[in-house]
């Protein structure tokens, strides 16, 4: 067997929860393909910062660079709010996609069709939804400088800056278009190119790539468009690439197309290895209570296998599981109707179906 070694960073409130039952649907699925995974867990975020007063130490920043991957739970609190930023769970997630070098974010809209009554649009208006959300996630108003508040003329300014070059934005825009090759070959690029000069730098970039990928149909839309479009008309996108802020709203709008963010996995790449976690926080409103939807977590898992073990037949069998799961109707409380059809349960027993799926296919014992 060959053996990969995968960093866990559980972090705060449901991180724990889904992150151990997504670490064990990862050894089950890996090993039925002769791979057998080692983990070593860390503190990161608020439990960091209340055990070495910082949210992140460089030990575990070093064992994520060394490790094949990293499998990322959720962080933060509301015990944590008023720190200093650099003491804030977010000051780690943002040092670790900065160490890890991983420059895009991959989030897939998958609509499950028996999930299609917990959201909140129409059946007719989500037939056919299957979009992967591209966003740059290392540069952009989120990292750019000058950043400060201060006092102006007896007034308190703040400022943040939007920074891109241009090589930033090939490096992502790359990614979008070999996605879509893998897909529908469609990239939709979404900016402020009307307002911003960062967007009118990333639509001529985007824009002058497009020849080297002939087979791939590039389109350009606005982001408030694409918001709107979003809502109305979800099926007309293929891959949407996007920058750093607009990519964080977009997505998180997307999300609730699927009904819950519960149900969403995420992957950042780059160049050295990948970190996968679910896009949602860490819910401290049902933290410890065994409710947290851990789906989210193992299609992440999944998603480790396709991009970081070239595990792509795991990958699969994975999301086949979750999907046979929620077809027999058991939810969690977040994407639970009430419905007859519907048994609603915890976040243990939910993983332990998925494990049930995959043993009833005989992919493990
Ligand atoms: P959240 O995603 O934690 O929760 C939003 C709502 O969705 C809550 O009602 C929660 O119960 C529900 N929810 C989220 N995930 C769920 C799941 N897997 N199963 C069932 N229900 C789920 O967002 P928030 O409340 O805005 O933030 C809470 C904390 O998480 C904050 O400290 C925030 O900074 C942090 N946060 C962290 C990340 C991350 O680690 N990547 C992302 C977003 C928010």
């Amino acid at each position: 067997m060959t053996t990969k070694k995968i960093a866990v960073l559980p972090g705060d409130g449901i991180g724990t929860e889904v992150t151990s039952v997504a670490v064990e649907v990862l050894k089950r699925a890996c090993e039925a393909h002769g791979i057998e995974i080692e983990t070593e867990s860390f503190l990161f975020g608020g439990c960091s910062y209340d055990e070495f007063g910082e949210p992140v130490t460089d030990e575990t920043l070093d064992a994520c660079l060394e490790a094949d991957a990293v499998l990322l739970g959720a962080v933060g609190g509301p015990q944590y709010d008023d720190l200093p930023k650099q003491h804030r769970p977010e000051a780690a997630l943002l040092k670790l996609r900065k160490t890890l070098g991983t420059y895009t974010n991959l989030r897939p809209i998958k609509i499950y069709p028996a999930l299609m009554g917990s959201s909140s649009l129409k059946p007719e208006i989500l037939e056919g939804t299957d979009i992967l959300i591209v966003r740059e996630l290392t540069g952009g108003i989120y990292f750019g400088r000058p950043r400060h508040t201060k006092e102006v003329d007896g007034d308190v300014v703040a400022t943040d800056s939007m920074v891109y070059s241009k090589s930033e934005i090939q490096r992502v825009a790359k990614h979008a278009f070999e996605a879509a090759a893998k897909r529908n070959g469609r990239v939709c690029s979404v900016d402020k190119s009307n307002i911003l000069d960062t967007s009118r730098l990333w639509r001529k970039t985007v824009s002058e790539m497009a020849p080297d990928y002939k087979e791939i149909e590039l389109s350009h839309m606005l982001v408030d468009n694409c918001a709107m479009q979003l809502v109305r008309n979800p099926g007309q996108f293929d891959v949407i690439l996007t920058g750093n802020l607009f990519g964080d709203i977009l997505s998180d709008e997307a999300s609730m197309l699927t009904g819950s963010i519960g149900m969403l996995p995420s992957a950042s790449i780059g160049d050295k290895n990948g970190l996968y976690e679910p896009v949602h926080g860490s819910a401290p409103d049902i933290a410890g209570e065994n409710k947290a939807n851990p789906l989210a977590a193992i299609a992440s898992a999944a998603m480790l296998c396709r991009y970081s073990l070239d595990l792509t037949e795991a990958a699969s069998e994975i999301e086949d599981a979750i999907d046979r799961v929620l077809a027999a109707g058991f939810r969690s409380g977040d994407i639970y109707t009430g419905s007859e059809e519907e048994t609603l349960i915890g976040t243990d027993e939910m993983g332990a179906n998925v494990l049930g799926e995959l043993k009833k296919k005989a992919i493990i014992r």
